[in-house]
C-alpha cells in the first residue's frame, strides 16, 4: 500500500470485508469438492471458485448455478443463499447474468448451433469478465 490511506482501506485492514462475503461448497462430479466465494465490494460483485475452470478464470457452472438457486451438489453454505442473492442485487454481475440469459434465449432462434454459439460467446465472455474482477 502506497501512498494515503482510504477509509475503506483502513476499515478492510481493521474488519476484513467478512459481512460482504459468502462461500459454499459444491460437490464436483468426480467426487472431489470445489470452494465457491463471493465478495462484494460496492456494486461490483467478484466470484471465485477453485475448480479447474474457476481458477483458470473460465466460466464455471458452479457460480452460475448458486446464482440461479440451483443447489445440486451443494455441500455447505444452504444458509448463505438468501444472503448470495442480496449480495447479487444490483451488481456488474447481475446485469451481465441478465444479458447472458436473454442471449441464450435469442440464440435458440439462430438457424444453426455454429452461428447461435457465436453469438453467445460474447455475452458469455461478458459474464465472465464480470465474475472475475
Ligand atoms: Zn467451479
Amino acid at each position: 500500500m502506497t501512498g494515503r490511506t482510504t477509509f475503506n482501506e483502513v476499515r478492510e485492514l481493521l474488519f476484513g470485508d467478512y459481512e460482504h462475503k459468502v462461500s459454499f461448497v459444491v460437490a464436483g462430479s468426480k467426487g472431489n469438492t470445489y470452494n465457491v466465494d463471493f465478495i462484494r465490494r460496492e456494486n461490483n460483485l467478484t466470484a471465485f471458485c477453485d475448480c479447474r475452470a474457476g481458477v483458470s478464470r473460465v466460466q464455471c457452472k458452479h457460480r452460475v448455478n448458486l446464482l440461479l438457486g440451483d443447489v445440486t451438489g451443494l455441500l455447505e453454505g444452504h444458509e448463505n443463499l438468501a444472503k448470495l442473492k442480496e449480495l447479487f442485487a444490483g451488481t456488474d454481475v447481475e446485469q451481465a447474468f441478465i444479458d447472458f440469459v436473454y442471449a441464450e434465449k435469442q440464440s435458440r432462434q439462430f438457424e444453426t448451433k455454429a452461428d447461435a454459439r457465436e453469438y453467445l460467446a460474447h455475452f458469455k465472455h461478458e459474464l465472465t469478465s464480470a465474475f472475475n474482477d
